[in-house]
């Protein structure tokens, strides 16, 4: 009998597990998958550490979560700051005064934003019904066209006119040479890559892979006083009230033979509509790889359907309506803590996910 089974060997099901175990209690983690990790698992291959799930960059605001991280293991001074290539073009991400230096010449910020300004103007754009009329009443017709609009459709997999205008909010317009994508004080990639934390997360656990709880549900029902589940909610209660929808990725990763560099960067994203793929990822980048080959993956944005690995949530009206009725489900089970990307049906980053299983252990056992 264990105190607790927990379904998903993911970021969240192992700080559970963890600081459980830590607790005195007796946990089993259980995975469909054939590894440890969930979405930030690292598969390694010609000794380099593939992002199998996509990129994964640390980043946080919160020195509580950053010290946490870095008890399991040191994390390098990778800095994110990727590039788009449109159409052979180079240009610096997020767009800063290096991306409008290449687009308009321009070399102040002053100049910038007049330049922006200039555009926004002339296309006169007050109340944006979609994305495409969003994005250009916020940074203007070239930005969009060179480096939004491509992109973002490949993404959706829809025209930018057939978007609704609230996905995209604002868009981070720095007015600095600082290719620096995020804004955190801290970031980096775990030296060794991420299983090393999740390995030592649950090493005080029983684990179990290649095992779907809705394969056993009767033999897991009797063998834990409480369940922590970080699947998807609307599988759980047999999709009583509907599917959730998700936006779904394909990679399509290789070894290159030939080169120990295939693009001087670790992200390059393609943002123009005709090539097929959003971005490549140059996986030995993240950690300083000198290996002699290098591995790149290919991302594809494409439509979800139960057999493929749910990424991204949809969170229209529609959803979060239907999510909203799982989650009164979910609030009225006495033995069961929904937690997770998938349980809580809401795109979270490492740092969020961190910190939710936190606070969910601190529920659980208050001072205990
Ligand atoms: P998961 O990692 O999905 O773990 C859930 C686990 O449950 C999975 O292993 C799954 O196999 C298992 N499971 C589900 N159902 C069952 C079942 N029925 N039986 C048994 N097992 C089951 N965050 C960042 O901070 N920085 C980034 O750069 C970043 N990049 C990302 C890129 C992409 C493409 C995506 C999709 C996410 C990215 N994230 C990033 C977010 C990060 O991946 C998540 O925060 C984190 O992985 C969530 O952990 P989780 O435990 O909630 O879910």
């Amino acid at each position: 009998m264990y105190d607790y089974l927990i379904v998903g060997a993911g970021l969240f099901g192992s700080v559970f597990a963890y600081e459980a175990t830590k607790k005195g209690k007796k946990c089993l983690v259980i995975d469909k998958r054939n590894h440890i990790g969930g979405n930030v698992y690292n598969e390694k291959k010609e000794g380099i550490n593939v992002h199998k799930y996509g990129a994964h960059i640390f980043h946080t605001n919160n020195e509580q979560i950053w010290n946490y991280v870095n008890g399991f293991v040191e994390f390098n001074r990778y800095t994110h700051s990727p590039v788009a290539n449109y159409k052979g073009e180079i240009y610096n991400l997020p767009f800063n005064m290096n991306t409008f230096n290449k687009l308009w010449g321009v070399v102040t910020p002053k100049e910038a934003k007049e330049k922006i300004e200039e555009q926004k103007g002339r296309v006169g754009i007050n109340n944006p019904t979609n994305l495409e009329e969003q994005a250009i009443s916020l940074v203007g017709t070239d930005i969009y066209e060179k480096l939004i609009k491509g992109y973002t459709e490949k993404q959706w997999g829809r025209s930018a006119k057939d978007l609704p205008a609230f996905i995209i909010k604002r868009l981070p317009v720095r007015f600095t040479y600082d290719n620096n994508y995020f804004n955190d004080k801290y970031q980096g990639i775990p030296i060794g890559g991420y299983n090393v934390i999740i390995e030592k997360m649950l090493e005080k656990s029983d684990v179990r892979l290649e095992v779907d709880y809705f394969d056993k549900k009767e033999e897991f029902e009797g063998i834990a006083h409480k369940t922590v589940y970080t699947g998807m909610i609307d599988q759980y209660y047999d999709y009583i009230y509907g599917v959730l929808e998700y936006r779904s990725l394909k990679f399509e990763t290789n070894v290159v033979e030939d080169t120990d560099n295939f693009q001087g960067n670790t992200i390059v994203n393609y943002t123009d509509r005709d090539t097929p793929y959003t971005r490549i990822i140059e996986h030995k980048h993240f950690e300083y790889g000198t290996q002699e080959k290098t591995i790149i993956s290919k991302e594809y944005p494409i439509e979800w359907k139960k057999c493929n690995e749910p990424y991204y949530p949809i969170n229209n009206q529609q959803n979060n309506e239907t999510y909203r009725k799982y989650k009164e489900l979910a609030d009225g089970e006495q033995n069961v803590i929904f937690g997770g990307r998938l349980a809580n049906y809401n795109y979270y980053d490492m740092h969020q996910v961190i910190g939710a299983a936190l606070v969910a252990i601190e529920k659980e056992f208050g001072d205990k």
